[in-house]
């Protein structure tokens, strides 16, 4: 079985590499030539930890080749995957024309009957117009069957999730389709992934109402964020013993400054677009309160810059991750990119570092300054942000950092630092939602928004103590009324 991957992107390039690692020959098509050349030559266009090596490795033994021809493709392959992308129309449903032009290039050149797979996300109900256009585009006496089979890969661990994917969904309509797809993921499944076999729109709901969820997941807990804002909780241990129900789970119940990237946001409002276009709008209206709470979150750390910038006079930002998130390069709808333009348009002077992201981030965003490392970053810079939590952020000695910036307020949008050796350090340290107690207790500015009581005035510092302090014994008295109350709770 040879295969072709149409569209070599984030997720074309990784499924291509992925697919000569399960022992297939591979044809990769691209039509930006720049990106066919480079992945030709062994390199990959883009930061994806343990693709570079992957992807060299089969290109040097000749089982993976890269080109711009479709036509190359349709002669050469017995299942197509389209991998092309999906991006967001002007009114939020995404754009299909990337996929209806990559069919127009290959079914017609079509020599023997195949296969098609679809891995882009798309609306529920694509399949099924891609399937009229083939029967269309078809040369006479071809069969070409088609198939949709989303991926869920995370960018940063694309490699692991394309060869050990956590389940597979077979959206088929003959059972020629699936045992070809059980023959191309033949060694995951020997390993244990879950198979879903379904129908062409259930698979492309699957992957649309995934992504719908965890959007709503992230949204969810930046709502509790502005709650323990208002009240003093604090929102990253609300998380965790909420994580410790094993209905909920921890994972993406981190509260910070949202969600970004090529993915959830698209998905979201594509989602929202077609459930217009089905005359279902109301059925997933809560899905704009999501995207909602999501932007708010950047506009916080926007405001809460801009407020402590007027109050002292200054002008001059650090900030540390542009990326989406970390261990990528990808700053498709990153939040930290759009905090950073916005603060720029504001006239602040925003100098960013990012161990993955400036070349992507000066393409899209050249009006910004970019520096090689975190300490340039924050040479002079009157307030820092932490954006992106790229571990080695962690790993920053904050006593050196004092002594490069001119300012020392410190804003973790991300909740991801340790704040004791910044607070050691003499930083005033600032998080979203989360309790943080400071050695060194500072005037806070004056919010330019509205300003209830200083005890529940939205902030992101409040001098409080994470846990109260545990008195030294219980006396027999208040232990047996404890004990009381835990039998009357009983
Ligand atoms: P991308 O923009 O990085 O890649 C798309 C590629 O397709 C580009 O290299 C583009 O040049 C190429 N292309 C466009 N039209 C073409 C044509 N007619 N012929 C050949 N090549 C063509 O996008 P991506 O991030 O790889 O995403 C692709 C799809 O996969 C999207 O639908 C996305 O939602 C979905 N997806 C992405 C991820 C991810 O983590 N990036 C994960 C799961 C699903």
């Amino acid at each position: 079985m040879r295969i072709s991957v149409i569209g070599t992107g984030y997720l074309g390039a990784t499924h291509a590499a992925g697919m000569a690692e399960l022992g297939f020959e591979v044809l990769g098509v691209d039509n930006n030539p720049a990106k066919a050349a480079a992945l030709s030559a062994g390199r990959v266009p883009f930061h994806e930890p343990g693709l570079p090596e992957l992807l060299a490795g089969h290109v040097r033994s000749g089982r993976l080749r890269f080109g711009t021809s479709l036509v190359a493709a349709a002669r050469f392959a017995d299942v197509h995957f389209l991998c092309v992308g999906t991006p967001p129309g002007p009114q939020g449903a995404a754009d299909l024309s990337q996929l209806y032009a990559a069919l127009e290039g290959l079914v017609p050149h079509l020599t023997r009957n195949c296969l098609i797979v679809g891995k882009s996300t798309v609306p529920v109900g694509t399949a099924e117009a891609l399937t009229t256009r083939i029967a269309e585009l078809a040369p006479p006496g071809i069969s070409v069957d088609l198939a949709w089979n989303p991926e869920f890969l995370r960018e940063g661990h694309a490699v692991h999730d394309t060869l050990s994917p956590n389940r597979l969904v077979f959206g088929v309509t003959t059972p020629d389709a699936e045992w070809a797809l059980r023959e191309v993921y033949a060694t995951p499944i020997a390993a244990g992934s879950p198979v879903v076999i379904t129908n062409l729109p259930t698979a492309e709901l699957i992957k649309v109402s995934a992504n719908a969820f965890l959007a709503t997941k992230i949204s969810f807990i930046n709502a509790m964020a502005e709650l323990c804002e208002l009240t003093g909780a604090d929102v990253t241990l609300l998380a965790d013993a909420l994580g410790h129900d094993d209905r909920i789970g921890r994972k993406f119940l981190g509260a910070g400054l949202g969600y970004g990237g090529g993915c959830l946001p698209k998905d979201v409002r594509a989602l929202i677009a077609r459930a217009g276009e089905l005359g279902a709008a109301e059925t997933v209206d809560f899905l704009r309160d999501i995207d909602t709470i999501n932007l708010r979150r950047r506009e916080r750390v926007v405001r809460e810059t801009l407020d402590l910038l007027h109050a002292n006079g200054s002008h001059r930002v650090g900030i540390l991750g542009i990326a989406f998130k970390p261990l990528s390069d990808d700053v498709r709808d990153s939040p930290a990119l759009d905090v950073a333009i916005r603060l720029q348009a504001a006239g602040v002077q925003v100098t960013a570092f990012d161990p993955a992201a400036t070349a992507p981030a000066r393409a899209v965003a050249p009006q910004l300054i970019y520096a090689a490392t975190a300490a340039a970053a924050l040479h002079e810079a009157d307030v820092v942000l932490h954006l992106t939590e790229w571990s080695e952020f962690r790993d920053l000695d904050p006593a050196f950092l004092r002594t490069v910036a001119r300012g020392r307020t410190l804003i973790d949008a991300r909740n991801a630092l340790d704040p004791e050796p910044w607070l050691a350090a003499g930083w005033d340290f600032r998080a979203l939602g989360r309790l943080v107690e400071s050695r060194n207790p500072v005037e806070r500015p004056v919010s330019r928004t509205s300003a209830p009581s200083e005890a529940l005035r939205p902030g992101l510092l409040r001098n409080v103590r994470r846990t109260p302090e545990a008195p030294a014994a219980l006396t027999d008295s208040a232990l047996n009324r404890l004990r009381a109350r835990v039998r009357r709770s009983a």
